[in-house]
């Protein structure tokens, strides 16, 4: 068993990922071909994503009809558009949604127009703090039209010259939303969850970086040999997740752990909010890692992404949302400057070999029995005495310790997470721990990982 950064677990999960170096190339290719689409909450967008992510994962779509209920909320009429412009007096375009898929408000009516500048101005959306940007706007619950376009190219816009305005857009009450899910299949009965939304059109880090992640991590995560199944779920933000709770409320009592992935790709460290309940093994193995890799820990607090609704109070899911710098801490966020120059290579494989050292972590969690509790064992005897004296080069003095933390804490009650927790050693030296003195007779597996 290798030892990855920082000198947490490197299980069969992390091990199973291509050199770093190739993966990031790999990620930042299928980003490249991901960000143009024109995704939104449904649409040919979506399943055109769902498409390109079949290709690294073998995925399984859903159509949920416009209409359905779900939990709270009604999936909306799915959203049609094609071209969508704005050409001056000579026909030139000063904004064309073909450019970039931001230029128009997401779920915005259709609309065929002759209008002044100052007619136009109330459906325009800028930034002029940013003026070079197109700021990302939607109206998915009210109808109006829009466009959004930067506040340099909306100046030039004469409130008294006329402009046509076409939107190519509809709203289908027979359509439906589309979402896809990936299994990776363990040994054991339980899931972990890894979720991420489809939703944003022409966003690179927030949108397409974590779906990237997502669907990497599927194609190289081992099959049937984890202990807990990898679920991986490619839906649109809120109405997406909803669904996916209120077809799934039968089954959660699966789910180990859960992370809902975004904003994966850029330079900054690693960064996971907790769980509402904050001291799942999601939360604990996701710390351990995190720290570990030099990232930081925050509370749940109710808003960000789905993990608003995996961790709602009716379901209270273990579940995490794992980001680089979070999202509203970046000043690109939102805007067409969230663009493939802000994801780095290296980011993206570190944000998926971090989700698989998590992985690895809860599968190799577990609870053992010291068959030899009255006092210490006699260590020398088994031939394990030496890796408690200093600069062994079996292990050294941080294995022994291992080795007397395992023994010691290995009551029934608590897991290897709890030795790692409390030791303050890695959880692979831990868990290796843990394997040594099971193959001499003195530890006892009573339950582990997916085995529940
Ligand atoms: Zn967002």
């Amino acid at each position: 068993m290798s030892v990855g950064p920082g000198g947490e677990s490197r299980g069969g999960a992390e091990r199973a990922l291509p050199p770093a170096d190739e993966l990031g190339a790999e990620a930042l290719r299928l980003a490249a071909a991901l960000l143009p689409l024109r995704r939104s909450l449904t649409g040919d967008g979506v399943r055109a994503t769902l498409r390109l992510v079949g290709e690294q994962v073998p995925l399984e779509t859903r159509e949920v009809p416009s209409g359905t209920r779900v939990l709270d909320w009604t999936v909306p009429p799915e959203w049609r558009v094609g071209e969508a412009w704005i050409a001056d007096a000579s026909g030139r375009r000063l904004v064309d949604a073909a450019d970039h898929p931001l230029h128009l408000l997401g779920y915005s009516t259709g609309v065929r127009a002759r209008l002044s500048g100052a007619e136009l101005q109330p459906h325009l959306h800028s930034l002029p703090e940013r003026p070079h940007a197109i700021p990302a706007r939607t109206s998915y619950w009210e109808r109006r039209w829009g466009f959004c376009l930067a506040d340099t190219v909306r100046r030039t816009i004469r409130d008294d010259a006329l402009y046509e305005v076409v939107i190519d857009a509809t709203h289908d009450e027979h359509g439906s939303l589309t979402y896809g899910e990936a299994v990776v299949p363990g040994t054991g009965d339980g899931e972990i969850l890894v979720s991420t939304y489809t939703c944003h059109p022409g966003l690179a880090n927030d949108g397409v970086s974590g779906i990237v992640v997502a669907a990497l991590l599927g194609k190289y995560l081992p099959r049937g040999l984890l202990r807990h199944s990898v679920r991986l779920l490619f839906a649109p933000a809120t109405i997406g997740a909803i669904a996916w709770l209120a077809f799934n409320e039968e089954r959660l009592d699966r789910i180990a752990a859960g992370f809902v992935v975004s904003c994966a790709g850029d330079p900054g460290p690693l960064t996971l909010k907790r769980s509402r309940r904050g001291d799942t093994d999601a939360d604990r193995a996701g710390a351990l890692v995190v720290a570990a890799r030099g990232g930081s820990i925050r509370p749940f607090e109710p808003w960000g992404t789905d993990e608003r609704q995996f961790c709602s109070p009716g379901f209270d899911l273990p579940v995490v949302a794992l980001t680089r710098t979070p999202h509203e801490a970046l000043p690109e966020h939102h805007t067409s400057d969230d663009d493939l120059s802000l994801l780095r290579p290296e980011a993206l494989a570190g944000s998926i070999g971090a989700l698989a050292a998590t992985i690895d972590v809860l599968d190799r969690n577990g609870r053992f029995l010291n068959l030899s509790p009255r006092g210490e064992p006699r260590l020398g005897d088994r031939g394990l005495y030496a890796t408690l004296s200093a600069g062994d080069p079996a292990g050294g003095e941080e294995a022994g310790k291992a080795l007397l933390w395992v023994l010691n804490l290995s009551d029934g009650r608590h897991t290897l997470l709890d030795v790692a927790e409390r030791s303050g050693l890695s959880f692979d030296l831990v868990a290796r721990a843990a394997e040594t003195l099971v193959a001499h007779g003195l530890l006892r597996e009573l339950d582990r990982g997916g085995a529940r």
